[in-house]
Formats: structure tokens, sequence, C-alpha cells
């Protein structure tokens, strides 16, 4: 398939996160996908090392889930979940409860992970209402933390630019430090050694907030920042600390779910127990937008049982359990299981880890992290000129065949966990010449 565009057809769709001017003077059009590849509207090849946006993991075009849409899309377009249901959003929570942690059995449908990050602290405020502690109603994020667009998850997210455009964020929010430690972590191969006790800073806020501390977001790790691993027991500590406290603690794990840390979630993977665990992207293959989160039956039973009114939870969407989502979603899941994408990027990693930290060495590469089928690969910014360097990466990378993704000058790879381990050696050369062809 071809599409013409003239300059102008550009102009009507305002872009999201996206410099508009910039890029419609210099568009990147992605027309077809398959396998491991994207192609450009003239046909051009364009490694995906990206998975779209850490969203497609099990690869572009399965043929599974495109018919499983298909044959929902002729069975029966959209029925409401409002007081009403359609059988495949119950089997799907179904299929997703087995995929997740023991632990989270009950499943709540979005259609995105900004909308899961809302519901979660939604669920959080009315779960601890539903037990009698209505005064816990603050939220905690953390520094460089992303949750999404919504209100909520502006609110607990900390990247700056995402937030000082708009002034007015949710009222009794707090949040924890990063745990970007460069001067002790540098270049550290998978779970840096230092940082744990910047969960510390929790026990904190529970000084200076005393039970008002409703729930605690944190990705477990921090993707659209620019890649921050966790310390080693730093999760442990931080999960010990809200059990202490009486604090729930939410996983967001839109990017991290859906077996791209060699596990099903990163739950599993650091072998930590949120009560709450928040999801989108891998969930549907991206096929289809979709988002969900998952509860404990605590948290479900105290808001489910202990609510004196008929509706439960006064929250949903018009698209929960979408039937082509949930089509999607069923068929995603079954490719994860059959095809164990865990266990091929738990054989990977160690390829991987070698292979991204051979950039270590390049010219103006300040630092490398890892984890999984991800890396961030961060540069020395061009003097004065923050997220300049990475621009030009990133294009370069496009012209010569690589979709890479930049957050200012970090370089973020996490490819579709079907990468061969060719492709782990074409994306690492070409994001080296790249970095090497930077004018000095
Ligand atoms: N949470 C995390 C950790 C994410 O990485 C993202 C998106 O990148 C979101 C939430 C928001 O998801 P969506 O863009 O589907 O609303």
């Amino acid at each position: 398939m071809t599409v013409s565009l003239r300059p102008n057809d550009l102009s009507a769709f305002w872009m999201p996160y996206t410099a508009n001017r910039s890029f419609k003077a210099n568009p990147r059009l992605l027309a077809r996908a398959d396998g491991m590849h994207y192609y450009t509207p003239e046909g051009r090849e364009i490694l995906d090392g990206t998975a779209g946006l850490w969203c497609v993991n099990a690869g572009h075009g399965r043929r599974e889930i495109a018919e499983a849409i298909k044959r929902q899309a002729d069975a029966m377009d959209f029925a409401p979940t409002f007081q009403m249901g359609h059988p495949l959003a119950f089997e799907a929570a179904a299929a997703l409860a087995a995929f997740l942690p023991d632990h989270l059995p009950y499943v709540f449908w979005t259609n995105s992970g900004s909308e899961a990050a809302d519901t979660a602290l939604k669920i959080a405020l009315a779960y601890h209402r539903a037990r009698g502690e209505g005064h816990r109603v603050r939220l905690v994020g953390r520094e460089r933390g992303y949750h999404g667009s919504g209100f909520g998850g502006m609110s607990v997210g900390g990247i700056v630019a995402n937030r000082r455009q708009f002034g007015v964020h949710l009222p009794f929010v707090d949040h924890l430090p990063h745990t970007h430690l460069p001067q002790v972590n540098r270049f550290a191969r998978g779970q840096p050694e230092h940082g744990a006790e910047r969960a510390d800073a929790l026990e904190e806020l529970v000084r200076l907030h005393g039970d008002t501390i409703a729930a605690v977001i944190v990705e477990p790790v921090a993707g659209s920042t620019g890649v921050l691993v966790p310390p080693k027991g730093y999760l442990a500590k931080l999960r010990e600390i809200c059990t202490r406290h009486g604090i729930l603690l939410i996983f967001d794990e839109v990017i991290t779910g859906f077996s791209r840390l060699g596990a099903p979630f990163a739950a599993d993977r650091f072998g930590v127990r949120p009560d709450i665990l928040t999801m989108a992207k891998g969930l549907t293959n991206a096929a289809v937008p979709m988002g969900a989160v998952a509860v404990t039956a605590e948290v479900h039973d105290a808001i489910v049982h202990g609510s004196a009114s008929a509706i439960e939870l006064f929250h949903g969407y018009t698209y929960s359990g979408h039937p082509l989502a949930c089509a999607a979603a069923i068929a995603a899941i079954a490719i994860h299981r059959e095809e164990d994408l865990a266990g091929r990027v738990r054989n990977l990693e160690p390829v991987w880890r070698a292979r991204v930290h051979e950039l270590d060495s390049a010219t103006g590469v300040v630092d490398v992290r890892d984890i999984g089928l991800i890396a961030g690969i961060e540069l020395a910014p061009r003097e004065g000129r923050p997220g300049e360097r990475g621009a030009a990466v990133l294009q370069r990378c496009f012209d010569w065949g690589l979709l890479v993704r930049v957050t200012a000058d970090t370089v973020a790879l996490s490819p579709p966990l079907i990468v061969e381990r060719s492709q782990i050696d074409r994306m690492v050369e070409t994001l080296d010449r790249a970095i090497r062809a930077e004018p000095s």
C-alpha cells in the first residue's frame, strides 16, 4: 500500500508529545509493519528498536491477533459493560488474571495506561474509605516517574516538562526522590548496587504526613524518563515500608509488563507483591487500545463487599472491556504463553547486556543502563542545548533504517521480544555509528 501526502495534509493532526512544526517540516512516516520491521510509505525498511512505543512486544502483524479482532468485529462490534456484559470481557479478564501474579485475581478494564493510572489511584482512595480510613487521601509518586497524561497520572508523575505547562495538579500529592545515582552506579549492568536507601524517603513522608497517605505509585523500571533500573533491594524496601504503614503499593507496569523483563511482570521478576498493578501497551500487543488494573482480593473485597451501595465503584469507561480489545488481549496473552516470550527474554538478556554495554566506550556516552530487553544510552548534551544531540541521533538512526526513541539526550531501546541476535547486532552497530557521527 502506498500513501501519498502533500505537505499541507499533515497540518490537521495536532500530534501528541511531538515538536509539531519541526516534525511537519521533516516528517518521519511509517505506513506498514511486519515482524521486526516498519516500512515507510516509500517502502524503506526500518528495524523496530522500540516495539512501536514499548508496546508491540510479540512483534508486528501477528496474524492470530488480527484474526481474533476480525472475528469479533463480525460477531459483535460493541456491547456495554455498565450493567450489561459480554462473554469476552469475562474471558479476557480470566485469561489475564491467570497470567498475572497469583495474588492479583481481579481485573478492571480501561483503554490506556493513563486511564489505568487514574483508575488505580481512585481504587486506592475508595479502598481506604470503604475501610473507614477516609483520612488517607494523599498519593505519593516519584521524581522522574511517568504515569500518563490524565490529571491523576500527571500529578503523581515526576517528569518536570509534563507538569510545568499546566500549573494545577491534584492536591495532596507528594513525591519520593528518583533512584538515578550516576556517581556510584554509572554503566551498571542490570540492577545497580547502590540506592536501596532512597526508599527510606517514604519513612520521612510518613513522618511528615502521618497516616494520611493512601498509596505509593512507581514504575518498577522507569521508562519514559530515560530508563532507570531499580537499585537492588529498593522495591522490596518500598514494599516493606508501605506494609508497615498501611499504604497501598501500586506498580505501574505499562512498560514492564508482558514479558519485557524476562518474566510476565516486573512483580514476578523482582519478587515484590504490589497491591495494585496497572498495565496497557503489550496487553493487546498494541493492536487495539486497552489498559487494565489488577488488584488483590483484599483491595477488591474491601470495596465490593464493604460498599453500602448497589454499585460498588462509581468509575468506568464506555469502552471498558471493549469486545475488539478483549479479543486482541486473549490472543496476545496466548502468544506470550505459547511462545514463552519471557523465557526468550531471559535467554537473550546476557547477549543484549553485553552488546549494549559495548556502547559504554563511545565518545559522548555518559551512562548505559539495561534490564530485560530494555536499554537506556545516555549521551552528554550539546553545550547549552539539551535534547539536540538525542534528536540528531534519532534522525540519523531513522535515516539508516533503525527506529529508536529518545527522551532528551537518552536513547531508549526496547525491541519486540521476537528480536533475533543478528538484529540486536544491527541495532547496536547502527546506534554506535549514529552516536560517533556527532560532530565534536
Ligand atoms: N504509565 C507508564 C509507565 C507509561 O510508560 C505510559 C506510557 O508510556 C503510561 C502510563 C501511559 O499510557 P498511555 O499512553 O497508554 O495512556
